[in-house]
């Protein structure tokens, strides 16, 4: 364990901002860990990840084990609980002081709330949402001056339309957030070892704007990202009622529920189900598509699943270039029926 002089030392490192919830690590930070490992062994820096709050010494070790070289833990009694002033001024301090190539995280609630405030502060350039990170080169087609070993952070722009990169060259840290469950979960090394880094934040008790009267944390009860099999329903299910079709071959088959923004907003499912571009990405091994049409922004939550499975009546809906099978029919029909082999099979 090191107790940091205060000296200013420019690392050059990749950070991760590491998201916790009292003693637990919010998984999506762990992601955005094992990609930054990659990017910082392409520029051969170190990866840093940066923890917030007390009691974070077996969380830093956990931090470690998924990937960091180090961790510096950010400690102060103003920063108990979560406030987007002071977390930002505590965290553009660090940056100033230690100077990071790039700063990443996970594009949560909390990361979407403290990454801008943390760009604007510092100006420097933050691409939102991104869906993947390289190290690459980028000539400025202006000047004609090359910049090697810059971040190209990539993510679909114009509706999903096309796939953006984007690179902010002139400024640092390159700040990027990464939407959840773009990255895999690095495996984790028990045996790893790596320096935890403890420094008292000079943030001060007139930081703080906001008192935190309470607290809530309410537990995922939909878990698309862990699900071996989803079974998606789309608007081709017509009404409510019918999405109830979805619902029960999900529970046969043990599946989780999805949808599409539009079976969303005709009310068939809750938000929490919605797989896409603002929604959950999700790598299963089965995607059951039923009475999906196949939107790049559906597409883009669920296209890299293990086999596709489509049911839809229009034999041309896009879904089915993807689709490792695909049903051309009626999803009234086809469900029913799959229910009722399945069960017949099983017995
Ligand atoms: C910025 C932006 C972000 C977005 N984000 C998302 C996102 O995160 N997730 C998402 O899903 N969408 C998203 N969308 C919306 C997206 O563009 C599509 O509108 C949406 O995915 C369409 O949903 P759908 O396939 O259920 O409906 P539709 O496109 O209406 O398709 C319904 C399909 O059902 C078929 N069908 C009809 N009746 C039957 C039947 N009886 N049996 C079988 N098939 C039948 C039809 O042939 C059709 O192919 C976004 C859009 C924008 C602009």
């Amino acid at each position: 364990m090191i107790k940091d002089t205060g000296k200013s030392k420019q690392t050059g490192e990749v950070w991760v901002f590491i998201q916790r919830y009292e003693k637990e690590l919010e998984e999506a930070s762990l992601e955005v860990l094992g990609k930054a490992r990659q990017l910082a062994e392409k520029l051969q820096v170190a990866v840093a990840g940066i923890i917030v709050g007390e009691h974070s010494e077996g969380l830093a070790q956990h931090i470690i084990e998924y990937g960091a070289h180090r961790v510096y833990v950010l400690n102060s009694v103003y920063l108990r609980g979560y406030t987007s002033s002071a977390y930002t001024k505590a965290l553009c301090s660090l940056i100033e002081d230690k100077k990071p190539s790039i700063m990443l995280m996970a594009a949560t609630p909390q990361g979407r709330d403290l990454a801008p405030r943390i760009a604007s502060k510092l100006r420097v350039g933050l691409t939102a949402d991104c869906t993947d990170l390289r190290i690459g080169s980028y000539t400025d087609p202006k000047t004609g001056k090359k910049h090697n070993n810059i971040l190209l952070q990539i993510r679909p722009a114009w509706g999903g339309n096309v796939i953006a990169t984007i690179v902010n060259p002139q400024t640092r840290p390159q700040m990027a957030t990464i939407r959840e469950g773009m990255m895999k979960l690095p495996a984790r090394n028990r045996a790893a070892r790596g320096e935890v880094v403890h420094i008292q934040s000079d943030i001060e008790r007139a930081d703080i704007i906001t008192t935190i009267l309470q607290q809530q944390h309410v537990a995922r009860t939909v878990n698309l990202k862990q699900a071996p099999i989803i079974v998606a329903g789309g608007a081709g299910l017509g009404t409510k009622e019918n999405f109830q079709l979805v619902r029960e071959l999900a529970r046969l088959f043990g599946a989780e529920v999805g949808a599409t923004r539009a079976a969303v907003d005709a009310g068939f499912s809750g938000h929490e189900h919605q797989i896409g571009q603002t929604g959950i990405t999700v790598r299963p091994k089965l995607y059951i598509a039923c009475g999906i049409s196949g939107a790049v922004q559906h597409l883009a939550g669920m296209e890299e699943s293990g086999r596709i499975v489509a049911i839809n009546t229009d034999p041309e809906a896009p879904i089915f270039s993807i689709a490792h099978y695909g049903i051309v029919g009626d999803v009234r029909e086809v469900i029913p029926k799959l229910i009722r082999n399945y069960r017949i099979l099983s017995h």
